[in-house]
């Protein structure tokens, strides 16, 4: 049988971290064995609908490189694969399943905006309750316009046992579950239904979500049993945490998928990352294409406590993608956060420059803040001991500079150093002693990214010029 997984996502308007780390299992679980990965939107709670929101999750897939074979854009066999097209489907089947003693007809007091959990537990108390309505007359008042909801039965005794991948067989007794709605009475499906209608059309065979699906599953498997289905083969996963008690939550103001590229993470490192929260290759190899991915991953290696997101361990691993790309690619990547330096700068210098020394592009801006106009600073910059450099010695260096980078003939790295090193030879100075205040000079910070002739080529020869005069003004 060919493996199909889905990728179910409500369209909240952000990816969270945790939900791109499912859709990368789905993904993984059907693409390691060759089968197909689908797209449907999760979108029954129209109270939670937000514009653009589709797009956003169309988006961040393409981004990783996570291509679904079906979904709402690209079609294919079982759509649609949007739930609110789907209505039509919902309520056939809400039907079928009270004529097949899985459902029964409600029409007690309900409102559709009450919690889920509360209405079930309020009908759970009732002494009268609907499920002991004979279905003709229950039929006959649907008939005569009033409004209803299929509520689910569960009248088993015992206990439910299941497996999942990877918390093993799961028992849940029956007497736990409440009788929960499927339909609501504007026609539309609960997720608790919606979910199972949907994988079975759709021939899910793998499920991953979150585990605090785990005490739903006894429900799902009673309906899949109700229609004669076959349950899909489960996968629960712990939750993405942001420390030992708090989950990952963008409603608290957690980073979701967008907030960290927008600070200059790498796609490519965020998948790799969020990979690893949970799941281990059963060595010590940390950095994997999504290609990579696909020909080690095995369901069966993810583990089941759960995973803290480690920002500085995603930062680090940042950094390795980027001192990875190309010199074209990160000077590219690197163009948007280039937007407000001077029009001049030596933008390939300074990307060589750079790229060995971010770990996230968003660190660029306090990198590259001397370039637009050099910062006030103190004298005293010019102290250093390791250097021997004191701000006398920088008016001397300085003063042997200038007329020699004036008649400089090309100005690129390499001559620039010979150039800078022979006055310092000629003067019976250390290199230091020039290199250092000359990087002070056209920067006015103690960290740059990189030496004063890398700096130099970045500004051009007519701004190094003019900020090495004012500097030594500055000293005078
Ligand atoms: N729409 C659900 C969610 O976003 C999907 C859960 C599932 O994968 O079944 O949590």
């Amino acid at each position: 049988m060919k493996i199909r997984t889905r990728f179910a996502p409500s369209p909240t308007g952000y990816m969270h971290i945790g939900n791109l780390r499912t859709a990368l299992y789905e993904y993984l679980i059907a693409k390691s064995a060759g089968g197909d990965f689908i797209l449907r939107i999760e979108d029954t709670d129209q109270k939670r609908y937000v514009e653009g929101a589709t797009d956003i999750i169309f988006q961040t897939l393409k981004r990783v490189g996570m291509l679904w074979d079906e979904g709402p854009d690209v079609g294919g066999n079982y759509g649609p694969y949007v739930q609110s097209e789907r209505r039509d489907i919902y309520a056939q089947y809400a039907h079928k399943l009270v004529e097949l003693g899985g459902a029964h007809y409600c029409f007690c007091a309900h409102k559709d905006d009450e919690d889920e959990e509360e209405n079930a537990a309020a009908y759970a108390k009732l002494k009268d309750p609907c499920r002991l309505i004979p279905l003709e007359e229950a039929k006959k008042r649907i008939a005569n316009g009033e409004p209803f909801v299929v509520r689910q039965n569960i009248n088993k005794k015992g206990t439910s046992i299941f497996h999942d991948v990877v918390y093993g067989d799961i028992e849940i007794d029956y007497d736990e579950l409440d009788e929960g709605v499927l339909l609501k009475s504007d026609g539309l499906p609960t997720y608790n239904f919606a979910n199972v209608v949907d994988d079975h059309l759709m021939q899910i065979t793998h499920v991953v979500r979150g585990n605090e699906y785990i005490s739903s599953t006894p429900k799902y498997n009673l309906i899949y049993e109700a229609f004669g289905w076959q349950p899909p083969v489960y996968v629960h996963v712990p939750p993405v945490m942001k420390d030992a008690q708090h989950k990952l939550s963008k409603r608290n103001g957690d980073a979701s998928f967008q907030d960290l590229v927008a600070k200059g993470y790498l796609p490519e490192a965020i998948l790799n990352y969020i990979a690893l929260l949970g799941w281990n290759p059963g060595d010590e190899r940390e950095i994997f294409s999504l290609d990579e991915l696909k020909s080690i991953f095995s369901a069966e290696r993810l583990n089941k406590s759960p995973a803290i997101f480690d920002i500085a361990k995603l930062t680090w691993m940042n950094g390795q993608y980027i001192r990875n790309l190309s010199a074209e690619e990160f000077d590219e990547l690197a163009q948007p956060y280039y937007q407000n330096l001077p029009q001049n700068l030596d933008t390939k210098a300074l990307s060589a420059a750079l790229q060995p020394r971010l770990e996230t592009l968003g660190q660029i801006a306090e990198q590259t803040d001397f370039l637009s106009a050099v910062p006030e600073y103190e004298l005293s910059l010019y102290e250093n001991k390791k250097m021997k450099t004191t701000p006398e010695v920088a008016q001397k260096a300085l003063t042997l500079v200038l007329p020699v980078l004036q008649n400089i003939a090309e100005w690129n790295n390499e001559n620039l150093f010979e150039v800078l090193k022979a006055v310092a030879v000629n003067n019976e100075m250390k290199n230091g002693q020039i290199l250092y205040p000359v990087r002070i000079a056209l920067s006015g910070k103690e960290t740059t990214p990189g030496g004063a002739t890398e700096l130099a080529v970045i500004l051009g020869k007519e701004e190094t010029l003019k900020r090495l005069a004012d500097a030594l003004q500055k000293l005078k």
